[in-house]
């Protein structure tokens, strides 16, 4: 049995990132950058204002006084969009629309809240700093500069950065192509009528929704019964279409438990089997070449979690994130809690702010690694350690914020 630190630095040094390749901006939320993003003009490309007002020159109205206004000619009006560059004459004042390039000239643009305007004059009623209201070209970023860098992720303003740039594809890393396998003698279909001793199987949809939320569409969902040679075949046709092989059950020490002599008979090396964690101690993680194969318990709660806590960065990592993107944070616990020592635990859990903004963490009811509605109303997961067997209620854990309550 290995310890969890251990378990999931093997995954990650054994995941390698896929190749690149490019695509459409349109699509591209949700992958990784595979290279630097480079300004390739100013940013702003030109001069505009950021108000509605009039553009004028700062040194035209410096003498204003509410007891005395500075009258301007409005010479004209520009609008966002406007292709024309006027040129603001000394003392005349633009009428200009938010987004609109500034007259040339113009230095400064004056908010229309401000101005009086009547036949055709402008009444200013206070000086203006030069620059005020205007966005200058290149303020952001100038020719040649580096924007994002390789390993970062689309989100939707990465996304609207990159349409600011002009960028009409960008190079990403591929997705994996990611299989599941789930297996049981006892799983029918969800929503289906269920004869005695059956379940609905549960981990096909809550792992292929893990999937989505992570924008990868499983290449094969397929459900075997405990037979060797429907794994085996479920299993030698996973590996082929895929980059990730997922399995759940049968990788414990049952006598229907035939999913690792099925990896060791298709040559997938074995790197590990048994985390001291809970819940998911049959863990099962090997490699074929550069596949990722990982044998994740049964159990609903158990298979999600392992997903959650081995699956994900692997896949992560394999995409190109570089950088960790795991939400943790420490809080008070406001109750005892008791286990034995031995395995590191990830109790369900549910964190929440007092009055005083101090997180608070309270364990849902039922942590059996079976009872699935624990983990449905939980928010975290909160690290009870390996070796500790005893946690006063008012201790500092640390939590790991779960990922599907952030959308
Ligand atoms: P196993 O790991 O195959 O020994 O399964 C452990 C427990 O999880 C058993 O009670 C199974 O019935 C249950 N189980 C396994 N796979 C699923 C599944 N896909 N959906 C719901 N329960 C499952
Ligand atoms: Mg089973």
């Amino acid at each position: 049995m290995i310890d969890f630190e251990t378990a999931v630095s093997e995954v990650l040094r054994l995941t390698y990132m896929l190749p690149t390749h490019a695509v459409h901006l349109a699509n591209s939320r949700g992958y990784v950058l595979a290279e630097d993003i480079i300004a390739r003009e100013s940013i702003p490309l030109f001069d505009s204002t950021s108000v509605d007002g009039y553009a004028v020159r700062a040194d035209d109205i410096i003498t204003a006084l509410s007891s005395s206004p500075v009258h301007l000619m409005v010479q004209g009006a520009v609008q966002a969009g406007d292709s024309r560059v006027l040129h603001l004459k000394r003392n005349h004042a633009i009428k200009i629309f938010t987004g609109a390039q500034l007259p040339l000239d113009a230095d400064a643009v004056v908010m229309k809240e401000y101005v009086s305007e009547e036949n055709g004059k402008a009444a200013f009623h206070e000086p203006i700093r030069m620059g005020e209201n205007v966005r200058k070209r290149g303020a952001e970023f100038s020719n040649g500069a580096i924007v994002f860098s390789a390993g970062t992720l689309i989100t939707p303003p990465v996304m609207g950065m990159l349409s600011v740039l002009g960028y009409p594809k960008v190079q990403v890393y591929r997705k994996p192509k990611v299989a599941l396998v789930i297996t049981g003698n006892e799983l029918r279909p969800p929503g289906s009528r269920l004869k005695r001793g059956q379940i609905r199987d549960v981990n096909s949809l809550s792992l292929t929704s893990m999937l989505r939320m992570l924008a990868i569409e499983p290449t094969l969902v397929v459900s075997v019964r405990d037979l060797k040679s429907a794994v085996s075949s479920a299993i030698r046709a996973a590996l082929k279409k895929s980059d990730v092989v997922i399995s759940t059950g049968g990788v414990s020490v049952g006598e229907y438990d035939f999913v690792r002599d099925v990896f060791a008979e298709l040559r997938v090396k074995t790197i590990f089997w048994r985390i001291a964690l809970k819940p998911g101690k049959p863990n099962y993680f090997g490699i074929k070449g550069r596949k990722l194969v990982f044998g994740l318990p049964g159990n609903p709660v158990s298979a999600l979690v392992s997903f959650e806590l081995l699956v994900r960065p692997a896949l992560l990592k394999l995409q190109g994130l570089k950088t960790e993107n795991q939400v943790s944070f420490r809080a008070r616990l406001t109750r005892d809690l008791r286990k034995k020592a031995g395995r590191l635990e990830f109790i369900r859990a549910v964190f929440t702010k007092n009055s005083g903004s101090e997180l608070l963490v309270t364990p849902t009811p039922g942590q059996d690694s079976h009872i699935m509605s624990s983990l449905a109303r939980a928010n975290c997961l909160m690290l009870f350690p390996k070796d500790a067997e005893f946690l006063p209620k008012g201790s500092v854990v640390e939590i790991h914020v779960l990922p599907w309550q952030q959308w």
